[in-house]
């Protein structure tokens, strides 16, 4: 059997070296030339709990402790955890016999759900006083690779988050794995693992909130402003009541031209603001709106070119041979015309501004 240390790396043994699923090794399955491919982990824990091999989900888990198992495991993949620990968590309220009796038969049931005892190498790495779930190639969590995105994104080096290039596709991968709140509609009879479940869920949601806020920053300054009322919007179904996204959705919609529906939606912020929080929108929010309603911010309109380069066509022209018609034409039909007064959409929106301490007490 693989252990983590071997998967991360730290382990040179040369049992250790990898094998096809079947048990046969890379040479004797090369010269077989039946090369059998890896099997596939997928766990998805933000939003509704998913579980993949090879593409196929797995519904066979027979209790919801064997799921928890598995999601603890996921979000500590790589690590092997102790037994006790594990028995503490999911039992509380047993004794340490009885919780470590009911984890053997639920890690029993795990990893006939997961195919785990016919496989060479296993997708836990199990022992007598450890649990894990190996951390390599074979295996993808979705909290994981969020998490690494946004370590990427601290550790880049950009002066601002929201017009990076290079961290962009970092936020976009956050934005489509977060589905859902972390394990959402999930619920044990376990107060140790509610509790580790709800300050996870928390961290991993106001993360994504951030990269969301990022995300939709970035295209308001690309001028993407359909990318960014798909993210403002995002932001609003995950927490209704985020005026800093309602202010990025009336920005996105008025930069597309759509005023009616952008002062429609501060309309919804107020109303969503009043049910759920009891307050106005804060001023702010309502100078936008004034901006959107008189019209102050509107896309651009195409200016044409001014008199000086128009001039310059004709001299070109009538230096190059017969004066052209419609250059002339152009210049006596249209005056030099200044372009209407417009905003550059931009975000003044500052991540940490919005009402989240008031947000988590009512949540
Ligand atoms: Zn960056």
């Amino acid at each position: 059997m693989h252990r983590l240390s071997c998967i991360m790396g730290m382990c040179h043994s040369s049992l250790c070296e990898p094998v096809v699923d079947g048990g046969q090794s890379d040479s004797t399955a090369a010269a077989l030339g039946v090369r059998k491919a890896m099997r596939q982990l997928a766990i998805s824990l933000l939003g509704p709990f998913e579980v993949m091999v090879d593409g196929e989900q797995v519904t066979q888990f027979r209790s919801d402790t064997s799921r928890a198992l598995l999601a603890y495991l996921a979000t500590h993949c790589g690590v092997a955890l102790r037994r006790d620990a594990l028995a503490a968590l999911l039992w509380p309220e047993q004794t340490d016999a009885e919780a470590r009796r009911n984890l053997r038969v639920t890690l029993s049931r795990l990893r006939d759900a997961l195919g785990d005892r016919e496989m060479a190498r296993p997708f836990l790495d199990v022992t007598r006083q450890m649990i894990g779930l190996v951390e390599d190639e074979r295996c993808t969590v979705d909290t994981r690779v969020v998490r690494e995105a946004l370590e990427a994104t601290r550790e880049c080096p950009h002066e601002r988050l929201e017009a990076c290039e290079t961290c962009a596709p970092r936020l976009r991968v956050v934005a489509d794995l977060y589905r859902g709140d972390l394990l959402a509609g999930f619920a044990l009879d376990s107060v140790s693992f509610e509790e580790w479940m709800v300050v996870e869920r928390e961290n991993l949601h106001w993360q994504a909130l951030e990269a969301l806020h990022a995300l939709t920053a970035y295209h308001e300054g690309q001028g993407t402003h359909e990318e960014a009322l798909r993210w403002a919007r995002r932001q609003v179904e995950l927490e209704p009541w985020r005026e800093v996204a309602h202010r990025q959705w009336m920005r996105a919609l008025a930069m597309s031209g759509h005023r009616g529906a952008a002062l429609a939606q501060y309309d919804a912020c107020r109303k969503v603001l009043a049910e759920e929080l009891g307050v106005e929108p804060e001023p702010e929010t309502v100078a936008l709106q004034e901006q959107i309603r008189i019209g102050a911010l509107a896309p651009p309109v195409k200016a044409l070119p001014d008199r000086s380069e128009l001039e310059m066509r004709v001299e070109v022209a009538a230096s190059t041979g017969p004066t052209s018609a419609h250059s002339e034409t152009l210049c006596v039909a249209h005056p030099p015309v200044e372009p209407p007064p417009t905003r550059r959409a931009f975000s003044s929106d500052v991540p940490g501004s919005e009402r989240r301490t008031i947000t988590v007490v009512q949540a």
